[in-house]
């Protein structure tokens, strides 16, 4: 056995890997990624693959970024790690101040912490002890929407609404308010946009109205719902559930995980349409998808909820070991930095034109039922009658074989089910990006034509 061979022995002998089948895998040959180039992944016997989905939509700049990569060395010059808990650090304090100055106004403080699903429980821990510290102790529920994905923990999953993912554990999870989020290709009320009017928002306005003074918050992903098969919300809805949020007084949650640091064409979704959340969640994209880390940011009236004497004990406490861990804010900082240097969303603007009209031939294949977009997030549902809208059967593994025919290809793509999934680093180039989207318009061919 080669010494690279090796890997694969020992990963498939003591690896478990996230949401994967391991019985596919131990009968698969898993690629091994070694090394990473601008929008390229390399592996061990040196083939380049286009990282089509931003290795797992995080990545912003590319792979070996000079200047986040000399961010990230000269911090550990001088520490790789020291707490948060009653002390800080430049990285820690300079990255707030910067968050703050692009986040939407309103959102005036940062609190730390390690991935997307702690940011939501942070946010969701923080709106109801903030009702409890106002003396609204029976604001304890939370309004959330069916196909949400805000994370795999307990809290997270509680007001998450895939049911692969959570339903085995309902037992575990709060209860939450659940309304139906627009999915306009296969609309609930069998409406069409905009024709309907957004009746969907009948259903939350009738909970608000209903359970409005027993809310905390509600909790949404501004305009595309990720994890779902990036399902793309109407224009003006966002602003809709906001409004009517504050109309009815619960605190407005944006899980921004997928879709902050510019992956909607814009730093955030909410910036679209004028929002300004009182609490909102970041992570996959804040390190420029290097390193783990994550915030939740909250208006000043939330934060001075929880200022009075030490011996109130209205102190938030939440935190985690690795809390602002010095070298990803480093890898935060320089991540903003490009932004900034390389006009990163103002070249963007071209390129997601260039995307949308690409996809536009996917209508040719017979398999495609719908295409979504916003900016650098596309899903393509895959199925096997287009008129009937009838999916394929989970046997036939439409999905994951889409993915290996893209992967002979040169590109690297993960699928929800029988959506396609595209999200491409931000500086993706354009001859890449034809590359990625007719690698990707083959493999469903070969898979879908046979
Ligand atoms: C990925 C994701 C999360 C969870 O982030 P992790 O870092 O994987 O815990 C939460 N919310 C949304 C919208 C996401 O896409």
């Amino acid at each position: 056995m080669g010494l690279k061979e090796r890997f694969k022995e020992w990963d498939k002998t003591y690896v478990w890997h996230p949401f994967t089948q391991m019985k596919d895998w131990l009968e698969s040959d898993p690629l091994v990624i070694e090394r990473g180039e601008g929008v390229y992944l390399i592996d061990i016997y040196g083939r380049r693959y286009i990282d089509g989905v931003s290795s797992l939509w995080c990545n912003v700049h590319g792979h070996r970024h000079p200047l986040i990569d000399r961010a990230i060395k000269e911090q550990l010059e001088k520490i790789a790690h020291s707490t948060f808990l009653g002390l800080t650090h430049p990285p820690g304090a300079e990255l707030a101040k910067r968050l703050v100055e692009i986040a939407p106004s309103g959102l005036k403080k940062v609190f730390y912490s390690d991935n997307g699903a702690t940011a939501v429980e942070v946010a969701l821990k923080m709106a109801f002890r903030y009702w409890q510290l106002k003396g609204e102790s029976g604001r304890k529920k939370f309004i959330s929407f069916v196909n949400a994905y805000h994370g795999d923990t307990i809290g997270a999953m509680s007001v998450s609404g895939i049911p692969l993912y959570t339903e085995a554990f309902r037992p575990l999870l709060f209860p939450s308010l659940r309304v139906h989020a627009p999915y306009c290709y296969r609309c609930h009320l069998r409406k069409t946009f905009p024709g309907c009017g957004m009746e969907c928002l009948k259903e939350l306005e009738e909970v608000l109205k209903k359970h409005h003074y027993e809310c905390a918050a509600l909790i949404i992903e501004p305009l595309v719902q990720g994890a779902a098969g990036m399902i793309v919300q109407p224009p003006g809805y966002l602003r809709r559930v906001w409004e009517l949020c504050r109309h009815y007084g619960v605190l407005f949650i944006a899980d921004e995980v997928a879709t902050g640091f510019g992956r909607t064409g814009k730093m955030f979704a909410c910036q679209h349409e004028g929002v300004t959340p009182d609490l909102m969640a970041v992570s996959k994209g804040l390190t420029g998808g290097y390193l783990p880390l994550a915030a939740t940011l909250c208006t000043e009236e939330v934060f001075e909820a929880f200022l009075g004497e030490y011996h109130e004990f209205k102190a938030f406490f939440h935190g985690h070991t690795y809390t602002a861990n010095p070298l990803a804010c480093a890898a935060a900082l320089g991540n903003l930095e490009v932004f900034e240097k390389e006009r990163t969303l103002e070249k963007m603007s071209h390129k997601v034109d260039l995307l949308k009209k690409e996809l536009e031939k996917f209508w040719n294949l017979e398999a495609v039922g719908d295409i979504r977009q916003k900016g650098f997030m596309v899903g393509i549902e895959l199925v096997k009658d287009r008129d009937k809208k009838a999916p394929f059967s989970p046997e036939e593994k439409i999905g994951q074989k889409v993915v290996l025919a893209a992967r002979k290809r040169g590109v690297i793509i993960r699928p929800l089910g029988d959506v396609i999934v595209l999200m491409p680093p931000l500086a993706i180039g354009e001859w890449e990006l034809s590359l990625l989207v007719e690698a990707v318009y083959e493999a469903i061919k070969e898979v879908t034509e046979r």
